[in-house]
């Protein structure tokens, strides 16, 4: 409902209370009028009969005489006033009116006007006159009645000036709901709507064209300096945008120069050392100065460190041209079985124990398994690698389901696969770089660096993510997530409580839960 109409209804309503109770109060009034009127009839008529009574009162039989004279007066009055005897103990004719209150007819001593319907329904006015006794005829009240003609035309014309009244401001009221409501205040408003729209949508132009001196007026100038300024604050958000971008464009190339230079840096410094070594060995050789056996020897060394400069440049063009995976179905479960399987000899010379937990139900997804197998692989290793070899150094490698966590798409099912450590555990600072080439914290010989960038790039490729999270001198979790095969997300959705529930129970975790002191980093 419009705003006018409301308020033209809340007014109405008020309207009528404030009219109905001024036409009672009128009624009321005539009402009384009414009674004092025929009170006075009454008293009239009392008064013209004082002789008579004087006479009734000296009689033998005041009763019976008083009853006559009432007869005869009755009968000269209009024939609707009638007059009787009422008498405390009456029966017959002269008993008192059902209604009227006993002490009227008993103990008042002054005259009382009642209206009240008569036995047929009609209302009458009712006017008790007490009368002085005599020792043979003690006490009474004469009644005299008459119908309330004015009754019903007072109630019929209250009511007419009401609707009359009501029917009048009705009109009033639709002219100014019309006139007022919509021109003054419906069709601003309508304007005031479709600029608050505009702005919504990002429209600050054409200024609102308000010409009342109201408040509507006055909204319309301040939604239009609002615009002015939202104007000018988006002008200035553009520029400091297109300033942002621009030095995130200069932050991202001097951000791939130093990778570039890293990676330079660590070509040389991972080929440097074998590159020497076969420079020189091959110098002796030249020389001609060593004996046979020197020479073999020599020549083996320059063969194990071309061996290890071929190795690294193998894992750089696996870095750089890793290609589209050649993905096929396959169960997750059965090759982390078979990288484990082929981890457990170099495990067990470590001391290391791995703990495989693996869920009831195949793990299927779209990957290309040697390439998994090579992730799995990778950080199986670098899982031993972070371990002194002392007792009770474990790996535990256990299967969920989860969720992927990107909110800008509906979430989908993914296949987890928790590879836990409680080896040295990785500085946070480092948490940030593990996953860049080159970036290693092993000896000289020992680590290349490219072997979490070379996993998260696989991983990446096939939709997934690796999360890693570690407690330094406690141990290190790294977390590969990869998608559900569509064809197998349906089952999974209904078998996916009983793996929480098996992987709860079965799961050996070392790791404080997230939120502790845990440093974590996703990628
Ligand atoms: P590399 O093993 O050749 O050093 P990676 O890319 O595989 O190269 O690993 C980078 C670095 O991440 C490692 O040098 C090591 O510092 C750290 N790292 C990886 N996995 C673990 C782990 N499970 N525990 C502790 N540190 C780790």
């Amino acid at each position: 409902m419009r705003l006018a109409a409301k308020l033209v209804l809340v007014y109405l309503i008020g309207l009528l209370l404030i009219v109905g109770l001024f036409s009672y109060l009128t009624i009321q009034n005539e009402r009384r009028l009414a009674a004092a009127l025929h009170q006075q009839q009454a008293a009239d008529i009392i008064a013209s009969m004082s002789r008579k009574l004087e006479s009734v009162y000296r009689s033998v039989h005041p009763r019976e005489e008083l009853q006559q004279v009432l007869r005869q007066t009755t009968s000269l009055q209009t024939k609707r006033m009638k007059m009787r005897l009422v008498e405390p103990g009456g029966s017959g004719s002269s008993a008192p009116p059902p209604g009227v209150p006993i002490d009227v007819i008993v103990t008042q001593r002054s005259m009382t006007t009642i209206s009240m319907p008569d036995p047929s329904g009609e209302e009458r006015l009712y006017t008790y006159v007490p009368i002085a006794g005599t020792k043979e005829f003690p006490r009474g009240t004469i009644e005299v009645s008459a119908p309330d003609n004015t009754a019903k035309d007072r109630l019929h014309r209250s009511l007419m000036r009401s609707a009359i009244a009501i029917l009048g401001v009705t009109v009033l009221s639709g002219v100014v709901v019309l006139f007022g409501g919509i021109l003054m205040v419906g069709k601003p408003l309508k304007q005031l709507i479709s600029k608050v729209h505009q702005v919504g949508e990002g429209n600050f132009d054409g200024p609102l064209d308000v010409k009342q001196n109201d408040e509507l007026g006055r909204l319309g100038v301040a939604i239009n300096q609002m615009c002015e300024q939202l104007k000018s604050q988006r002008q200035k958000i553009d520029e400091e945008t297109a300033a942002r971008i621009a030095t995130v464009g200069q932050l991202r190339h001097a951000d791939r120069l130093s990778t570039l230079g890293r990676l330079a840096a660590g070509v040389a410094h991972e080929m440097g050392t074998p590159l020497n070594v076969v420079s020189g060995r091959a110098e002796l050789i030249a020389s001609g100065e060593l004996s046979s056996d020197q020479t073999r020897r020599s020549a083996l060394t320059i063969k194990q460190e071309s061996d290890r400069i071929a190795g690294i440049i193998r894992s750089l063009l696996d870095f750089a041209r890793r290609g589209n995976p050649n993905r096929d179905r396959a169960d997750l479960a059965a090759l982390v079985d078979e990288t484990v399987t082929m981890m457990r000899p170099l495990a067990e010379k470590k001391n290391v124990d791995i703990r495989w937990t693996r869920t009831e139900s195949p793990m299927i997804s779209k990957v290309d398994s040697g390439q998994i197998r090579q992730v799995l692989t990778n950080l199986i290793v670098n899982a031993i690698s972070a371990m002194d070899g002392q007792a009770g150094d474990t790996i535990t490698i256990s299967a969920r389901s989860a969720k992927s966590d990107d909110p800008s798409v509906a979430p989908i099912e993914m296949h987890q696969i928790d590879i836990v450590d409680n080896g040295h555990g990785i500085e946070e600072e480092h948490l940030e770089s593990i996953f860049e080439p080159f970036f290693t914290t092993k000896d000289v010989g020992e680590g290349t660096g490219l072997g979490l960038s070379i996993a998260h790039g696989i991983i990446e490729d096939h939709e997934g993510r690796i999360e890693v999270s570690s407690v330094l001198g406690e141990g290190t979790r790294f977390s590969v997530l990869l998608p559900v095969d569509e064809a197998d997300e349906i089952l999974l959705n209904q078998d996916s409580q009983q793996l929480l529930e098996n992987a709860s129970t079965d799961r050996v975790d070392p790791l404080p839960t997230p939120g502790s002191s845990r440093s974590e980093y996703n990628i």
